[in-house]
């Protein structure tokens, strides 16, 4: 039989979408479970305790602040790998646990994204059925990507296990749909995600801020507060956050990173990040079984401490929220001065996560209140409130 979905049609790329400016271009729209929007789009209908209630049997508890920050979880760790992956983002967590996972036999393929023939920056999203699909995929495509586009594949090629790579947007709506896409088991390995841009926003965004835009092949906004570029010939450049030139780089994130709340991305099995780490190490948030078996299979490949937690972010969060609404610019000079104290004394392991979160928080608060009034209540989850109201902010 039929299903009601299968009658729909996905729009053609570039056509306008049913969350207009706010989309995210996750790629469920490009498919026939566009059916869904309504429901399943992350910026049309927040839905994260529903979610969470679904994917982990309970919502996040709001009087843990652990929770309300990072999510409903079973434990939190910092872990490298013992040997890198060369060329991975950063030793190669996620792209380890997915041909784990397909050579287990757990899977038979593995929606992630490889990037276009013809460019580094352009993602390519693909269904991987081999270890070198996997590996292909591997290192950050820091752009907004259409992942979900493939599902539509995973349907008819008749799948029955599948494990999604995705950031949160993508992850709330495949979320949605997943008991649509006849499949017996779905794993979710998620990554957080802030700050992402379109593939014009990140060209603007490199050649405000790096020495030589054309042989960036990675970056991270890092631990040490400063942005790491990495370059073809091997080279690595910085430069300090309180250096970015924020007057031009304000609109080149896109709306939807500008009032996204799902940093952490809440309901993936396992998230495979590096803020809540020491520099070097990548943090592991275990939301429920599901991670832990995915976590369980790479262990023996990793070396692991615990997570660790220093100094008060609230005063720097506070001094921040000014800054970034003016578009408050430093000299290179007192922005190097500024990140080699704030390194010194600054906020560590899970306090800075918790910096990075405040302040993106408090910022995309105020995007949607200044350009989405009508969608701020419901749209804002509890969770995020919370962590917003802890701050004063501009009554404007
Ligand atoms: P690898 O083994 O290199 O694998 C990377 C995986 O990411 C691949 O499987 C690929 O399919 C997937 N991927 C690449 N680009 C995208 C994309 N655009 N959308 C969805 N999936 C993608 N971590 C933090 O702690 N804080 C952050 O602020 C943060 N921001 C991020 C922003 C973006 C846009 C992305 C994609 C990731 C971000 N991360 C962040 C996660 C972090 O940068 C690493 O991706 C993560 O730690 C995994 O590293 P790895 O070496 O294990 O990954
Ligand atoms: Fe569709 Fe995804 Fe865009 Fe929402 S974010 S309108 S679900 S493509």
């Amino acid at each position: 039989m039929t299903a009601a979905h299968q009658k729909a049609r996905g729009l053609k790329p570039n056509s306008p979408r049913p969350a207009k400016a706010l989309c995210s271009e996750c790629g469920l729209c490009n498919t026939y479970y566009i059916h869904y929007v309504k429901e399943a789009c992350a910026f049309l209908n927040q839905q994260f305790e529903n979610l969470e209630q679904q994917t982990h049997g309970r919502a996040r508890d709001l009087e843990n602040w652990d929770e309300c920050y990072f999510g409903v979880h079973q434990q939190m760790l910092a872990a490298r790998k013992t040997e890198p992956i060369p060329g991975a983002q950063w030793t190669g967590i996620v792209s380890s646990i997915a041909m784990a996972m397909l050579e287990s036999g757990r899977v038979e393929g593995v929606v992630c994204v490889q990037n276009s023939e013809s460019d580094r920056f352009s993602p390519k999203p693909v269904i991987a059925r081999s270890r070198e699909e996997i590996l292909a995929a591997r290192v950050n495509k820091p752009t907004l990507s259409p992942n979900l586009s493939v599902l539509e594949q995973v349907e008819q090629s008749g799948l029955k296990r599948l494990l999604v790579i995705g950031v949160g947007c993508q992850i709330q709506a495949l979320r949605a749909v997943q008991d649509k896409l006849g499949l017996e088991k779905l794993y979710v390995l998620g990554t957080p995600c802030v700050d992402n841009v379109t593939r014009a926003g990140l060209q603007k965004f490199l050649e405000t801020t790096s020495r030589s835009p054309e042989t960036v092949i990675h970056y991270e906004f890092m631990q040490d507060f400063r942005v790491h570029f990495k370059h073809s010939d091997g080279s690595t450049e910085t430069v300090p956050f309180f250096g970015l030139k924020t007057n031009q780089l304000k609109d080149v994130f896109a709306p939807s990173c500008m009032s996204c709340f799902d940093y952490v991305n809440g309901l993936a099995d396992l998230v495979v990040g590096y803020m809540g780490a020491p520099f070097g190490w990548q943090w592991l948030v275990v939301r429920n079984d599901l991670g832990q078996e995915m976590l369980d299979l790479v262990r023996d490949q990793l070396e692991t401490q615990p997570v660790t937690s220093a100094g008060d972010r609230h005063a720097a969060v506070q001094q921040s929220i000014p800054a970034y609404d003016q578009g408050i610019t430093l000299p290179m000079w007192a922005a190097k001065l500024v990140g080699l104290v704030i390194e010194r004394i600054g906020p560590k392991g899970l306090e800075y996560a918790r910096f990075s979160i405040d302040s993106h928080f408090t910022r995309n608060y105020l995007y949607v209140r200044r350009n989405y009034p009508q969608k701020l209540a419901a749209h804002v989850p509890a969770f995020a409130k919370k962590i917003v109201d802890q701050y004063q902010l501009p009554a404007q």
